[in-house]
């Protein structure tokens, strides 16, 4: 039987991991999001950064525009500048903001990106954080 090598092994599950870290951030942007529009706040809106490094605490100004165009893709983060990287190439950059870069997730790390898009229908509540 053919098993596979481990270190491929390895970088499906960094992938799925990195992938999983970005939902999380981009849970926290739809909550920003939300608040902003009850509180019929101006443009732009600082959102959280939402790249592989779950220290990161970069915050990016993004119009609601620009926002809600990253989140009509499931597999697109919005990133700030220079943290496009460090998913070891599970990701490619889609649009050059002034501010932000938006990259698009590739492969496994795709379809987590999917399977946890809060508006894809597959998202519950277990997963979200509540707070
Ligand atoms: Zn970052």
């Amino acid at each position: 039987m053919f098993s596979p090598a481990p270190c491929e092994q390895q970088r499906e599950v960094d992938a799925e991991q990195v992938a999983r870290n970005d939902a999380v951030f981009r849970a926290a942007n739809e909550r920003i999001r939300d608040a902003a529009a009850g509180l019929d706040a101006g443009d732009p809106l600082p959102f959280i950064c939402e790249c592989a490094d779950l220290a990161c605490r970069e915050l990016i100004p993004l119009t609601r525009e620009e926002y809600e165009d990253v989140r009509t893709h499931a597999t697109w983060f919005a990133v700030s500048p220079g943290h496009e990287g460090g998913s070891d190439g599970a990701s490619r950059v889609v649009e050059h903001g002034d501010a932000y870069l938006v990259v698009e997730k590739l492969g496994r790390a795709s379809d987590v990106a999917e399977a946890l898009d809060p508006r894809g229908g597959s998202w519950t509540s277990e997963h979200a954080e509540s707070g």
